[in-house]
């Protein structure tokens, strides 16, 4: 058998990799739904279980040889069910949109009325739009926030939960920098007659810490990603009361997916074994300050936010009076190393490749051990960076200021294979 290692073989991938390992460490991660993955869990995901097919759940597979990746398997459950404290857990999809989808294809028939957050309005391809599966094949109506509050309109919500009778309604969020209420979700829902489901896919970590209120006990589904605030591998997770569990397990196998990925199973196993420290609960209690350092000095610097801050581990800078869009925003830091996301604003006048805003994350950030000092640092980089992109000699100090700032915070060290060859 071959066992050359991976250079050996092919060294396209293998520069493509060490140059984004570099990447990682060079630049101010601020992308909201990113995050750095321990060492351990990325050694998890690199192992012999990608060879194994394990179609089925543990002890009632459909191959032979399944006695480790059950194992794991098991592990995981378990952990997830202590974690969330719940009573059923699916490990299995390979994605959050794969989670949503599998309680989609489960509990709804194609054509039911489907009510999620409005995309323009912080929320998910995968809750109704129309350019996504879940609004093909479901009929996706949408809520968004109060155009004075810009907070989620719950009056908005009973009046078309009213209307248009949805078989499911859906919270979560992709870009919402407030707590949910999912009392009042599940109010609405359940006196209603519609299921609810809850994607706490960006919050799962925040959740996890209990610095968010849990949606158990509210939502009768409830989906995840495991790679943003959890800070798992990427991946998907389904938690719902015991009931459901076996109608949920067929949606996911052999509903929407064939064989688990065993591998990331086991880093998903790691990463919520992680999860239960208070080490990481300790960390998501940063991620919120963090959070509430950068929107106070972005709003003391003079930018505008929606909802007027955060109580999360994101936030949204408005752009709209500003001359410059969230395209250009983006693309100005950029060049200074501070990676972060255009995305639209409520009520947005620009379209979605353009937009007026800026979304900002802390997780990544915090992973790396900054705290508020750095925060207020950054926030000044961005002012200096967004309020004047042109200026080339100001770039380049931002630029030096953002290598300094990575180097007194490193980050995988470890899986730099050769830290002489400097591909960049
Ligand atoms: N749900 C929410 C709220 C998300 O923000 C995202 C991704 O950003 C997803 C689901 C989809 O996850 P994935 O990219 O793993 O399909």
């Amino acid at each position: 058998m071959d066992e050359k290692t991976l250079k050996q073989t092919d060294i396209a991938v293998y520069k493509a990799i060490q140059s984004e390992t570099r990447r990682e460490m060079d630049h101010l991660v601020m992308i909201a739904s990113e995050n750095y993955a321990s060492r351990a869990v990325i050694e998890a995901q690199a192992n012999v279980m990608t060879n194994k097919y394990a179609e089925g759940y543990p002890a009632a597979r459909y191959y032979g040889g399944c006695e480790f990746v059950d194992e794991v398997e098991e592990i995981a459950i378990k952990r997830a069910k202590d974690l969330f404290k719940v009573e059923y857990v699916n490990v299995q999809p390979h994605s959050g949109s794969q989670a949503n989808m599998a309680v989609y294809m489960s509990f709804l028939s194609p054509g039911d009325v489907i009510l999620g957050m409005n995309l323009a309005h912080g929320g998910h391809l995968s809750h109704g739009s129309s350019v996504s599966f879940s609004g093909m094949l479901y009929k996706g109506i949408s809520y968004g926030l109060n155009s004075r509050t810009q907070l989620i309109d719950y009056d908005q919500i009973n009046d078309l939960v009213k209307m248009h009778k949805p078989k499911m309604i859906i919270a979560g969020a992709s870009a919402y920098p407030r707590q949910i209420d999912f009392n009042l979700f599940h109010e609405i829902a359940h006196s209603n007659g519609a299921y609810l489901m809850v994607d706490m896919a960006h919050i799962a970590g925040l959740i996890a810490a209990n610095l968010h209120p849990s949606p158990v006990g509210k939502a009768d589904f409830i989906t995840s990603t495991t790679h943003k605030t959890l800070r798992g591998p990427r991946g998907g997770l389904i938690l719902a009361r015991k009931e459901f569990g076996p109608r949920l397990n067929k949606g996911i196998f052999p509903g929407i997916q064939g064989g688990p990925l065993m591998h990331i199973i086991a880093a998903k196993a790691v990463s919520f074994k992680e999860a239960m420290t208070q080490d990481f609960i300790d960390y998501q209690v940063q991620v919120i300050k963090n959070a509430k350092v950068l929107a106070d000095e972005l709003m003391r610097l003079g930018f505008d936010l929606i909802s007027g801050g955060t109580d999360n581990h994101l936030l949204l800078v408005d752009l709209s009076k500003m001359a410059i869009t969230g395209q250009e925003a983006e693309h100005a830091l950029e060049q200074v190393a501070i990676v972060a996301n255009k995305n639209s604003i409520p009520f947005d006048k620009r379209g979605p490749r353009v937009t007026s805003g800026l979304r900002l994350g802390t997780p990544a950030l915090t992973t790396r051990g900054m705290k508020e000092p750095e925060m207020k640092i950054i926030a000044s980089i961005i002012k200096g960076v967004i309020k004047d992109p042109g200026n080339q000699i100001e770039l380049a100090r931002a630029r030096n200021k953002v290598l300094e700032i990575c180097e007194s915070y490193p980050i995988y060290q470890s899986l730099m294979y050769d830290k002489k060859e400097n591909i960049q």
